[in-house]
């Protein structure tokens, strides 16, 4: 097994748990594994692909995805090929002339293909095992459910002696029993790793407006010059307006939402993957496709709809390992949306449900990530110190005196209006359709003229957070005061709040390209980096990426890149012996690599 890992793909050793999973399927044995994006999964099952006689069939529920492994796994030297409807009639009948020669290993496969196989190719070949990746796809209590994945029950029917390997990054404690239940699995060993992400840094920014949002991401992207990311928003049309944004401020950009054309899709996949563009804006539709190891950041533009998808879409950054960076925007106009279309659908109680436990994330004020690993199931005893919550504690103070105005301004109008128009009356702000309902008499017009209209959208987060009042979905999302909030409003109890912090730590201050390329050299030099070095080795793989048709990181990963540049071996051997580089790498690109390291040298 370690031979295999490190001839084939040049590790020295297993993460935890990929050991006695591949162990586990050796042993014929049915299994199920819940491991993060970027933790591992591939391996533990191409490796038994490689032990085993026979060949492995992969079930997958994206073309893109398939062709991501394929193109991975003959970079390093594997026999595997896929079976899907981009392929055209001769291209399957030579994939399915090579399965049955005995020739490949891996054989990727659409769950409808593999339905229409069943009888035909599958009954020809020797199979070693099924691996079914993105599992979570059978269950209607997933995020992803694909009703072409529910027929493969029959798998352990027809394949009784064959072992299932059954893989996701996500799914619940429902969503892991129906796996099993849907695929039959015979008492299948679960492996479940830590779901802990560490590279990956967590922040949020509560009750922000457009135009603070738009100048958050620009300083953002500013601050990650180079380096690509992807925005989630909610909407299409809010995808289209931010990537115009970014235009107009010079970052390149494409857009991926269900309404484009498949080949608009498929362009903007390509550019990103091809390092042409630096940002994709997108909705939820984007990225299960997505596996480029070197997304060095997600934005979320708007309020995800459970805990779930969140992970899984900041999951798309740092998979190489390497430091990655997140922040999501959280603002009451979300939260009413989405509470409203989780009212309004088929599965009303448990959609609500998972919308709660995303907004106790958002208001959180302990450590994020602990929230975040406890939703899974884990517990750990330490705050991870990178959230902003751990960066930044919250400070409290007597808010008694803004409770009161804001609880006011909702009774004084007999609780018949909503946040902006209660805003409004705070902030003094004449508008027709307030003068026209008489607002502008009432004693609280104006009250909060002090504090900006933003840090109001802040405070009464916290006080819906707080109960203090409620939102009446069903009656135009108006306000209304609770128990506790009247408790406040007529001076029994005092209400704490936490001080709205919109300074941003030092380091994160909009920074000049100057000073941002000097901070890198800085990091660089402190790396035992060269920087001139690392530029001409990404030119090279790029180079040798185009000769053949191939994204950049199946090369190389970035990882790899720095490593070469760091250690700066001149010799094949020790090419060979970086963290990531199999034999057939190294017998590839060694020289080329190695030629350029030591001309730079010279
Ligand atoms: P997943 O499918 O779980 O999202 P992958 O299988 O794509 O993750 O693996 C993510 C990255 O981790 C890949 O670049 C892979 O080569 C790397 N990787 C996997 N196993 C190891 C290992 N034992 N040592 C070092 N890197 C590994
Ligand atoms: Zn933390």
């Amino acid at each position: 097994m370690l031979n295999i890992l490190k001839n084939h793909f040049g590790y020295e050793e297993f993460r935890p748990l990929q050991k006695e999973i591949i162990e586990t399927i050796l042993n014929k044995k049915d299994t199920l594994v819940l491991m993060p994006t970027g933790g591992g999964k591939s391996i533990c099952y191409q490796i038994p692909a490689l032990i085993n006689e026979g060949i492995a069939i992969i079930v997958s529920p994206l073309i893109s995805l398939m062709k991501d492994q394929v193109e991975a796994l003959k970079a390093n030297g594997i026999a595997a090929a896929a079976l899907n409807s981009s392929n055209n009639e001769s291209e399957n009948a030579e994939v399915r002339r090579q399965a049955i020669s005995g020739k490949l290993k891996l054989l990727y496969i659409s769950p409808e293909k593999l339905l229409a196989e069943i009888e035909y190719l599958l009954s020809d070949i020797q199979i070693s095992l099924f691996a079914i990746d993105e599992a979570h796809c059978i269950s209607q209590w997933g995020h992803d459910f694909r009703p072409e994945y529910i027929q493969m029950g029959i798998l352990h029917q027809k394949f009784p002696n064959i072992p299932i390997v059954a893989l996701t990054a996500t799914a619940d404690k429902i969503t892991r029993q129906d796996i099993i239940n849907q695929l039959h699995l015979h008492h299948p060993q679960i492996f479940i790793s830590s779901f802990d992400r560490p590279n990956l840094s967590l922040d949020v920014k509560r009750g922000y407006q457009q135009k603070e949002k738009h100048k958050t991401i620009l300083d953002f992207i500013e601050n990650h010059h180079n380096q690509c990311g992807i925005i989630y928003c909610m909407s299409r049309n809010k995808t289209e307006s931010t990537a115009q944004m970014l235009e107009k401020n010079g970052i390149k950009c494409g857009v991926y939402h269900a309404g484009l054309t498949i080949s608009e899709r498929n362009k903007t996949q390509s550019d990103f993957i091809n390092d042409k563009i630096q940002v994709v804006c997108a909705t939820i539709a984007f990225g299960m496709g997505i596996d480029k190891s070197n997304v060095r950041w997600v934005i979320h533009y708007n309020l995800p709809k459970s805990i779930e998808s969140f992970y899984q879409e900041i999951g798309r950054a740092g998979r190489d390992g390497s430091e990655a960076d997140t922040l999501l925007f959280y603002s009451l106009a979300d939260l009413i949306l989405l509470t409203k279309f989780a009212s309004e659908s088929a599965q009303q109680s448990t959609n609500t449900e998972k919308l709660q436990r995303m907004q106790q994330y958002a208001e959180a004020d302990i450590c994020r990530r602990r929230i975040l690993l406890s939703y899974f199931g884990e517990t750990t005893e330490t705050d991870c110190g990178n959230c902003d919550v751990c960066k930044n504690p919250p400070h409290r103070f007597d808010g008694t005196i803004i409770v009161q105005k804001a609880l006011s301004g909702i009774a004084r109008t007999n609780q018949q209006i909503g946040v902006r128009t209660l805003i409004d009356i705070l902030r003094g702000s004449f508008n027709a359709d307030l003068v026209d309902q008489g607002y502008d008499q009432l004693k609280t017009f104006g009250a909060g003229k002090d504090i900006p209209a933003r840090d109001w959208q802040d405070y009464l987060l916290q006080m819906l957070q707080l109960g203090y009042f409620e939102i009446a979905y069903n009656e135009k999302n108006h306000l209304k005061i609770t128990e506790s909030g009247a408790n406040i409003l007529y001076g029994r109890n005092k209400a704490i709040l936490v001080t709205i912090d919109r300074t941003e730590p030092i380091k994160k201050k909009r920074q000049s390209k100057k000073q941002v390329q000097e901070k890198e050299l800085s990091l660089a030099i402190q790396n035992n980096e060269n920087n001139d070095l690392f530029e001409a080795l990404r030119g090279l793989r790029k180079n040798l990426a185009d000769q053949e048709a191939l994204p950049a990181y199946i090369v190389l990963t970035d990882k790899v890149l720095h490593l070469l540049s760091m250690s700066q071996p001149t010799t094949i051997e020790d090419f060979g012996n970086i963290s990531g580089i199999g034999e057939y790498k190294k017998n590839k690109y060694g020289k080329d690599f190695v030629n350029l390291i030591k001309q730079y040298k010279k």
